[in-house]
């Protein structure tokens, strides 16, 4: 028989910190396909996700089936809409994309199945849990249709989608470089639970847990061995999939905080172990916590004793209360204003988002004298406006960041981009003629990428803190239902738990 098999995506991860709410402009701005065109970008030739991913989790997903299920499924694609990091999904863009949802699945019947991309950390305005509120719909409206769906390493899992997903899968590398291999391994166990070839068993832990995301890198301690660990358990044929999620800290989910997710074939009993024995590796790396990041007079002292490092090439400093890949909205003004006064005598690139003033700088010509007012329009609770005056270096149309204004104030070269500056690449600057050699501090909004793309000029690297969405001490502004390390002290994880998961 020929399986008929669904694929669409919501995505976005939510910073509960900002108070710039996602819309559908901002997934259309960022990546929507549907129907013919979705379908051939993730076929073999295709590029799911536009200037950043060639395949993702729905490529991965459909190789599976090609390589599987060759002949017998057909694939149905409805559509995949994904926005960058930023405040909450409005409720009314999260009730258009579920309600269309359902009824192409209500049109595309007769259907055994739908692979859905997810976050696992999205939050709506007035959900903390769409992600599970959407399965549960799902469920409730189409009871015999199976359901396989991937989460981000940093999805918040919760019981509505343990108990609503079929399959589910997380990431397991962070930085994330296995979405379309999760999304393939989706494929995989989906087919075989059609099959009739697998019967997945699930058991699941709740960490009381949020750490900070710069102890977090699959590859290096102080976790590194719970990446091994899962790899190793998952050569067992009886052991389908394990996930670990870390979840993103400024989620506002009242039960926020790591969860393990161990599926075997049937096997409740290995199941259970396994999990147990997971959420104990993971709750032993409680005690490590990120370092704390100096301020931006500290940094800029520091940067300027790095002498002889800017003179082969620069010092790199990540805006850490300002990462626009984390959701805040990059348009905080504190680092440039302690560059302007305290930075006298080093050369800076800053990016920063202000739209309103590149509209108003785009009919200037190059060469003039301008004043301007820069920052917190967007989240004025963490961003403070700050007045600048300078000449019009160059303006640049782009595709990811929008219209870009290059204001030369003096010492500092200000990167005015109209859309949110997900700087992580060197190659913003080189597009704008700012060259990394010239230049003794380079700015950038991110918190992992950076180190790799910029190596090759960076001779130091140093993370500043200004106040902002993404500092890891403003997680103490959520409100928690649970004791949860390390704001409270938890000596054990599961009493907790057995609470999270009504065990
Ligand atoms: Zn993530």
């Amino acid at each position: 028989m020929t399986y008929r098999i669904a694929v669409a995506r919501i995505q976005q991860e939510t910073n509960a910190l900002s108070r710039v709410l996602t819309t559908d402009a901002d997934f259309r701005r960022t990546h929507f396909y549907e129907g013919e065109d979705l379908l051939g970008r993730i076929g073999p030739d295709g590029q799911e996700v536009e200037g950043f991913l060639k395949n993702a989790e729905l490529s991965g997903f459909a190789r599976a089936l090609r390589k599987y299920g060759a002949g017998r499924v057909e694939l149905i694609p409805l559509f995949s809409a994904w926005a960058i990091s930023a405040g909450p999904v409005s409720t009314s863009t999260f009730r258009a994309y579920t309600d269309r949802l359902i009824d192409e699945l209500r049109a595309a019947q007769p259907l055994h199945a739908l692979c859905l991309a997810q976050h696992g950390s999205m939050n709506v305005e007035d959900d903390p849990d769409p992600e599970g509120t959407l399965l549960r719909r799902l469920k409730s409206e189409f009871p015999d249709l199976r359901i396989a769906t991937t989460l981000d390493l940093h999805g918040m899992l919760t019981p509505a989608m343990v108990e609503n997903a079929d399959i589910l899968c997380g990431y397991r590398t962070n930085p994330h470089r296995d979405h379309a291999k999760t999304g393939f391994k989706a494929g995989r166990l989906l087919l075989g639970l059609l099959d009739g070839d697998v019967r997945p068993t699930t058991a699941w832990r709740s960490l009381p847990l949020v750490l900070g995301g710069g102890i977090t890198i699959d590859f290096l301690p102080p976790v590194f061995h719970l990446f091994a660990w899962m790899s190793r358990k998952e050569r067992d044929p009886r052991v389908l999939s394990i996930s670990l999620f870390m979840v993103h800290p400024f989620n506002a989910h009242p039960r926020l905080g790591w969860a393990v997710h161990v599926v075997t074939n049937g096997n409740d009993k290995l199941a259970n172990a396994l999990a147990d024995e997971l959420a104990e590796l993971a709750w032993g790396v409680r005690h490590k916590q990120p370092p704390v990041f100096v301020g931006a007079t500290e940094a800029i002292d520091r940067a300027r004793s790095a002498r002889l490092r800017r003179m082969v090439g620069t010092v790199v400093m990540s805006d850490a209360s300002d990462v626009v890949g984390a959701g805040a909205s990059g348009e905080n003004t504190r680092l440039i204003q302690e560059l302007l006064g305290h930075g006298r005598g080093l050369i800076s690139y800053v990016p920063m988002r202000d739209a309103v003033v590149v509209e108003a700088l785009w009919s200037r010509r190059v060469g003039e004298t301008v004043h301007a007012t820069v920052g917190g329009k967007l989240d004025p609770q963490w961003n403070e406006p700050l007045d600048v005056h300078g000449k019009i270096l160059s303006q640049t149309g782009t595709e990811a960041f929008g219209r870009i204004v290059v204001l030369d104030l003096g010492y500092v070269k200000l990167c005015v981009t109209e859309a949110a500056p997900l700087v992580m690449q060197p190659s913003f600057y080189r597009n704008l003629g700012l060259s990394l050699w010239d230049a003794d501090i380079a700015v950038c909004k991110s918190f992992f990428p950076f180190l790799l793309y910029f190596a090759p000029y960076a001779r130091k690297n140093i993370f500043v803190k200004t106040r902002g969405a993404t500092d890891f001490d403003a997680l103490s502004t959520l409100a928690f239902q649970d004791p949860v390390w390390p704001l409270s002290q938890v000596d054990d994880w599961r009493e907790i738990d057995g609470l999270r998961r009504n065990a």
